[in-house]
């Protein structure tokens, strides 16, 4: 990978986490008991899709800053496998990918193991 490549990829985890900071979900909303059942059955499934957010968004968090801590060193962006250059393109989609596309397709063949 190019210099230029790693702070492509660079500028963009850090405005996929940008982004994710800018989202402020209320995961702690409090279903409040209310006469009317239906209101209160909305409010358990508002809080559910929060909630559901709220660990995508962690997930993705997690995802971006241990690609950028990766990107630090030397090995990210290459092929655990091959080796080769993984691409920018598929990195900007998936920044945890470890495997090139090649790579990847031959282990979800299982004509390789990965670990
Ligand atoms: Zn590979």
């Amino acid at each position: 990978m190019t210099n230029m490549q790693r702070r492509e990829i660079r500028n963009h985890l850090v405005q996929g986490l940008n982004n994710l900071d800018g989202q402020n979900l209320d995961a702690n909303l409090v279903v409040e008991s209310c006469p009317d059942e239906n209101d209160y059955a909305t409010q358990l499934t508002q809080q559910g899709v929060n909630l559901a957010m709220q660990r995508r968004r962690i997930a993705r968090l997690d995802e971006l800053e241990n690609a950028l801590k990766r990107l630090r060193e030397t090995d990210y962006g290459v092929c655990d496998e091959c080796g080769e250059d993984i691409g920018i393109a598929r990195l900007k989609a998936n920044p945890s990918a470890r495997l090139c596309v090649v790579c990847q397709s031959m282990v979800e063949d299982g004509l390789i193991c990965c670990a």
